[in-house]
């Protein structure tokens, strides 16, 4: 009979945090099998770039499957056919998931934000949350091999908070970023040269960017970062890493010692199940998956699933806060026609600038900006009758044009503080098509979060009242949470495996190896113990490098 081979490591999942650890691991030298529940998909081959949207069956409008539009680099949305996923009454929650290499790499907006030295302690500073075991001086290092072996572009500020980087040049800002700096300015609000992960200057044989404003359906220049392109194709060029596409991990299992030896799964292709050996085992299925993955893998020795003793696991999740305003800008009708190239993203942007001990909501937001006159997309100038009062013919054709672009909106990110009521656990009768038994979520803000999308909604409603404009709709009310996006929806979701120095109440420790399982690691957002007023994915890469490090140091040292 053939032995099955025993590979050194086993990763599951292939997103940021997944492509981050195949790509240090294999340069480390190991042997590293990765499987990826969807299939295989390398926007340099697969995308379409540059197909314009009135050759598409559906003009580029969203379809099954596609939610952003159907030539969107997006293989996974807000609901998966046959993997359901429940919520507890009163909850409101919406899980998005990635189904293919490179997971939510392909389809993010790429604004890669350092999480600054106050944001790993939050509890020491205003008694809320909890700190990090780590600091910014820990992690800094690793951020600067990200940015430079990733890249990206931003300016160096300065700013304690919003710390600065190994940055590319940023493109020039468009009209409409221009005017929303000057109003920042009238305001006192900080607006600097965004900070994404898409190269201007050529980089490990990727090319700079040629501004086709197209990123959310994958670069097929690989000028912008996705981990297949990015990560995983260097990996795959080592030799050493077996990728297996199609296969949905069911468990993590365990040997008569109690650690990790292998992963089963079901092989999607033929439905059947299947395992691999490892010595060790990297978890990176994104944050909730996680957790579910870890839940789902009981044993005799580990009754309440997997790195579980502490019963913490599946606890404190955190999303984003989001809340958001567009506006019309009178000054950018009727624009003389000029090149509006750029990124498939924003040039400019506004990094948490005020001081909380002054406000009543005890964490920050940035302000992201959008709009400008880039090729339109499906729905484009949809309500223009808000703005001509209706019509048809040569007339509406013209007013299209005086309107296209003459839009401007404002999208706050803010720091949620976790709690007690924001969780996620086995459901305890629903499985999915697999069997596998599926999360149930229970999700709750507070006035924290609140207070503080009352405060996103009033700084951008003067913003566009500074640009001379007029917001698109009423404040929302105190009973709509002035506008505050349910959990999960701004896809930044943290936590279910969180770091600590105390067994009792963590489930990994620094090095996120987790406290009951020595050879077992996360490498994904279920280690953060806290948001930030930052997008995650670059702290996500960060420790993914430095977590791979120390693998590759144990297992030199015999140790796992
Ligand atoms: C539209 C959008 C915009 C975003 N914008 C930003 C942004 O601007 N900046 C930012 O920092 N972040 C952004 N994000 C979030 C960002 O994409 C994630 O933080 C990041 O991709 C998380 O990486 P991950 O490795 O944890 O998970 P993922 O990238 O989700 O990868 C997880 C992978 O695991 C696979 N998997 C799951 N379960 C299993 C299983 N049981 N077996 C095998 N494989 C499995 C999935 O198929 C997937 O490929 C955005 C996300 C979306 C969708
Ligand atoms: S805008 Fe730049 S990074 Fe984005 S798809 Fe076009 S070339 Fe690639």
């Amino acid at each position: 009979m053939r032995q099955r081979p025993v590979y050194d490591v086993a990763i599951i999942g292939s997103g940021a945090g997944g492509g981050m650890a195949a790509y240090v691991l294999t340069k480390a030298g190991a042997r590293v099998v990765m499987l990826e529940a969807g299939p295989r998909w390398f926007a340099s081959k697969d995308s379409k770039m540059l197909v314009p949207n009135y050759a598409t069956p559906h003009r580029g409008a969203s379809i099954h499957g596609r939610p952003f539009g159907e030539f969107d680099a997006c293989d996974g949305g807000w609901e998966i056919d046959g993997e359901p996923y429940t919520k507890a009454p009163g909850t409101q929650f919406s899980w998005w998931r990635a189904r293919m290499l490179g997971g939510r790499t392909n389809h993010w907006g790429r604004i890669s934000l350092r999480f600054g030295p106050d944001d790993f302690r939050r509890k020491s500073l205003d008694g809320l949350g909890d700190d990090w075991p780590i600091s910014y001086d820990d992690v800094k290092p690793y951020y600067d091999n990200v940015d430079q072996f990733i890249g990206l572009y931003g300016t160096n500020e300065g700013l304690r908070n919003a710390p600065d980087g190994i940055f590319m040049p940023p493109p020039k800002p468009r009209c409409h970023e221009l005017l929303v700096k000057k109003a920042s300015d009238k305001l006192n609000v900080t607006c600097i040269p965004a900070r994404l992960s898409i190269i201007t200057k050529p980089l490990n044989g990727r090319m700079a960017c040629h501004y086709c404003g197209q990123c959310n359906r994958g670069c097929q220049v690989k000028a912008n970062f996705s981990s297949g392109d990015v990560l995983i194709a260097p990996a795959l060029e080592t030799g050493k890493l077996t990728l297996i596409t199609n296969a949905m991990a069911r468990e993590v299992t365990v040997g008569a010692d109690g650690l990790a030896n292998g992963v089963s799964y079901i092989d999607k292709n033929t439905n059947t199940d299947e395992h691999v050996n490892a010595k060790v085992v990297v978890l990176a299925a994104s944050a909730m998956e996680t957790a579910r993955l870890l839940l789902n893998s009981k044993s005799s020795q580990h009754p309440n699933g997997l790195a579980n003793s502490s019963g913490v696991v599946g606890k404190y999740l955190t999303d984003t806060t989001g809340a958001g305003v567009s506006g019309h800008i009178p000054a950018l009708e009727d624009h003389i026609p000029h090149n509006h190239d750029g990124v498939g993203g924003m040039h400019v942007y506004m990094p948490w600038w005020l001081d909380n001990s002054k406000l009543d909501f005890p964490r920050g937001y940035h302000i992201e900006v959008y709009g400008g006159a880039g090729q339109p997309g499906a729905g484009s100038g949809a309500g223009i009758q808000r703005l001509n009062g209706g019509g048809y013919g040569k007339q509406l054709k013209a007013d299209y044009r005086k309107y296209y672009g003459a839009s401007i909106g404002f999208d706050g990110r803010g720091e949620m503080i976790p709690n007690e009521n924001s969780y996620c656990e086995l459901d305890p009768t629903m499985v999915d098509r697999f069997g596998i038994p599926v999360l149930r979520f229970h999700w709750k803000f507070t006035d924290y979060e609140i207070n503080q999308a009352k405060h996103m909604q009033e700084t951008f409603r003067a913003l566009i009242v500074a640009m001379g404009g007029t917001p698109s709709s009423p404040m929302p009310s105190r009973e709509r949470n002035y506008g505050l996006a349910d959990g999960g929806t701004i896809i930044h979701e943290l936590g279910g495996a969180r770091m600590g120095a105390d067994p009792a109440t963590s489930v990994v420790n620094a090095n996120c190896q987790a406290h009951d399982v020595k050879n077992l690691f996360v490498a994904d957002g279920a280690p953060f113990v806290s948001q930030a007023d930052k997008n995650p994915t670059w702290t996500i890469l960060a420790l993914s490098w430095r977590t791979s490090e120390y693998i590759a140091q144990q297992r030199a040292a015999g140790a796992i």
